[in-house]
């Protein structure tokens, strides 16, 4: 029998993941299956460990779960306990690691070629948390944190010296590098007040969403700047995982280009 993994969330019907999966496992020559759970808010633990007796291998954690897969773990990477929140869970050895940040700082440098300093990063959530350490590695010298509960931008930033927190109402006029969103606003197609000032000519807009233009990447255009989806980092954190469960590196490249259809 087949090595079982799958994404866990709420709600999961529309992911890519799967098919991502598959693409690396036959491109590796991997004997394994990546299917989909999707687990009752208030039953997310009960979840994991139905599927880790039912001889399930490893998951991958979407929202809201990630922190609550944090806590979970018995023992996790340096990456997963900086950010707070694990999107790998190893089931049997109860390992948690985080591949967010990994995943977007490798879009970045090695799909977008983008270099940055500046970054502003709104949302707080998992997929913020997941990333912040990594685009202080990756060489960025401010990062400000902006959140709509802003006590939550104010708790992550404290936890990463040379990032700084604040509220949308209190956003700097100045220009960016780099403006990630990593809220899950894109998903309800709900805009973020960001002020136009915030985008020069230059900026890259990053919308950690995908499939679609989100208000997010519709203004930062009319703004002029730059944009990307999150389609890269999705198939980059998967690699990322796929070579923590498997210890082999898929190719990112063949597949990301077969998902944008090119
Ligand atoms: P989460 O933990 O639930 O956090 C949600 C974040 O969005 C919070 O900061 C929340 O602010 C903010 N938010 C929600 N609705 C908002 C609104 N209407 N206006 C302003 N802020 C709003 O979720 P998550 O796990 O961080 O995921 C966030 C997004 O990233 C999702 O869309 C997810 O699909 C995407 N993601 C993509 C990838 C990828 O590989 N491309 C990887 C990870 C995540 P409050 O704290 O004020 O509630």
């Amino acid at each position: 029998m087949s090595d079982r993994y799958a994404l866990i969330g709420n709600p999961v019907a529309h992911s890519k993941s799967p098919w991502i999966h598959a693409e690396f496992a036959r491109a590796t020559g991997q004997e394994l299956e990546y299917g989909l759970v999707e687990a009752p808010l208030d039953g997310f633990a009960a979840t994991v460990e139905r599927f880790r007796t039912g001889g399930g291998k490893g998951l991958n954690v979407t929202l809201p779960f990630k922190q609550e897969a944090f806590r979970l773990c018995t023992r996790v990477s340096e990456r997963a306990r900086q950010a707070q929140a694990v999107n790998t869970l190893v089931l049997e050895t109860g390992f948690g690691d985080n591949t967010d940040g990994i995943g977007l700082v490798r879009d970045l440098s090695q799909n977008l070629d983008y270099p940055f300093r500046s970054v502003l990063l709104l949302g707080a959530g998992g997929a913020a948390q997941g990333v912040v350490g990594a685009l202080l590695e990756a060489g960025a010298t401010k990062v400000l944190i902006a959140n709509r509960t802003v006590a939550r931008a104010e708790e992550v930033a404290k936890r990463f010296p040379g990032t700084a927190a604040c509220g949308y109402e209190s956003l700097p006029t100045q220009a960016f590098d780099l403006i990630v969103n990593a809220t899950s606003a894109s998903l309800a197609d709900e805009a973020l007040p960001v002020a136009q000032s915030a985008f020069h000519k230059k900026t890259l807009a990053y919308d950690m969403a995908y499939g679609r233009e989100t208000p997010f990447l519709a203004a930062a255009k009319r703004a002029g700047a730059r944009t990307s989806d999150g389609l890269g980092m999705l198939v980059e954190q998967a690699a990322e995982s796929f070579f923590v469960w498997r210890g082999v590196r898929p190719e990112t490249r063949p597949v990301l280009a077969k998902l944008r259809g090119s």
